[in-house]
């Protein structure tokens, strides 16, 4: 007889895209499929002279068992972080440190969610929000964005209709849609919040990733313009795309009974996200060398998607749309299927990876409602010569 594994498995797929990411395997494949940051942009020596300081400095604690919340420290130096981009009213015992905002997305789904409670979710949004809120037996419900993020006026009907547990939300360059949340939505987010006592999940690991101008300011952040709104608010940063997605370092930010809840379910899960990383994490950002870090990755990046935006409207013409993103990771396009050419990006997946390039079809990131025409390209990984020849390559399985 099999194993009788849990009913909660049975909402969740394995997901489409770890398929695909078997076949990047293969020799001589470029690479847009990943979410990946690029490992040459990790500042390698700044984390070795943080860990020997952890070490040297503070061994007990580095290497000891920790407080389920985080190590006193880090949320300290977090708390700083985050006053620093405008967060007013934070102080270390506003946030609890999580192993990468995974766990954050996961404690939130596990202290929030029940099995039929309607969760709604930017349509589309982050793969593993998905299957991590399923997991719970969330309902999802697929709210519609445009270039401006999430529609706010859609958002209202459907929190009237379907009175969610929660709302998830990537607000600044979104994963998958590169999209940004205006100013004016992100209040009108935070009056909704207010208005109909819905928590809104802010999930925002790139917002420092921007490669001009700055975002507006967190949903978090502008919560001091909107009174009674703070408390609606659950934030989860991440030191994963700018310093180190391996050191797992992540937080939440919210209401204490919100965070007194995530803490104790976090207890029974990992005791606590590793002294050692967190330890390292907080003598990195006492080091002030976060700054320069933050230019340098950003101007590389910005490089990258200028050059990705240039050679997709070269090689691909009429057969793409895409808006060119102002921050984060990815490009997130449409085949318009001009001259009959390919119009599902499953399909062309297929055929790009025979001509040596592979990118994740958009399909997996609805949580209702596919658009089959979507994809999603990273520009992180590649650099500025495999971005050109990885698009060359794309419109040649695009003409095939
Ligand atoms: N949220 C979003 C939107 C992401 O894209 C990612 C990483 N791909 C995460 C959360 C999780 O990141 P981490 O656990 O490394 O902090």
């Amino acid at each position: 007889m099999p194993l009788q594994f849990a009913d909660r498995l049975n909402n969740v797929e394995t997901s489409a895209i770890r398929e695909l990411f078997k076949l990047l395997g293969k020799p001589g494949i470029i690479s847009f499929a990943g979410g990946f940051p690029d490992s040459a942009m990790f500042d390698v020596e700044g984390l070795r002279e943080a860990s020997q300081r952890a070490l040297t400095e503070e061994p007990g604690g580095a290497l000891q068992y920790g407080a389920t919340e985080g190590y006193e420290p880090l949320r300290t130096q977090l708390a700083h972080f985050m006053q620093s981009k405008g967060v007013k009213d934070i102080d270390p015992t506003g946030l609890i440190v999580t192993t990468g905002s995974q766990q954050a997305l996961d404690l939130l789904g596990k202290t929030m969610i029940s099995p039929g409670d309607k969760v709604i979710v930017e349509g589309p949004t982050f793969l593993a929000t998905i299957q991590c809120f399923r997991l719970y037996g969330a309902d999802l419900v697929s709210a519609p964005i445009d270039a401006n993020g999430v529609q706010t006026d859609k958002l209202e009907e459907l929190i009237k209709q379907h009175k969610p547990k929660l709302v998830y939300l990537i607000p600044t360059f979104g994963n998958p849609s590169g999209a940004t949340l205006s100013r004016e939505r992100r209040i009108k987010v935070l009056e909704l919040a207010a208005k109909y006592q819905t928590l809104v999940v802010e999930d925002d690991p790139y917002g420092d990733l921007y490669f001009g101008e700055a975002p507006p300011p967190s949903i978090l952040a502008l919560s001091s313009e909107v009174p009674g709104s703070r408390e609606w608010i659950a934030h989860c940063g991440s030191m994963s795309k700018v310093l180190s997605p391996g050191l797992r370092v992540g937080w939440i930010i919210g209401q204490p009974e919100l965070l007194a809840k995530a803490t104790m379910c976090k207890q029974f899960s990992d005791a606590h996200t590793s002294t050692f990383a967190q330890a390292t994490a907080a003598q990195y950002l006492k080091s002030g060398r976060m700054p320069a870090t933050l230019a340098k990755v950003r101007q590389a990046y910005g490089e990258r998607a200028q050059a990705m935006g240039e050679a997709l409207k070269r090689e691909l013409g009429d057969a793409i749309e895409f808006t060119q993103p102002k921050g984060g990771l990815f490009f997130w396009a449409r085949l318009t299927g001009a001259g009959g050419k390919v119009k599902d990006a499953g399909e062309l997946a297929k055929r790009a990876i025979e001509k040596g390039v592979a990118f994740v079809p958009g399909a997996p990131f609805f949580a209702k409602e596919p658009d089959l025409s979507t994809l999603r390209l990273s520009f992180a990984t590649a650099g500025i010569e495999l971005i050109d020849e990885g698009v060359r390559r794309l419109a040649r399985g695009i003409a095939s």
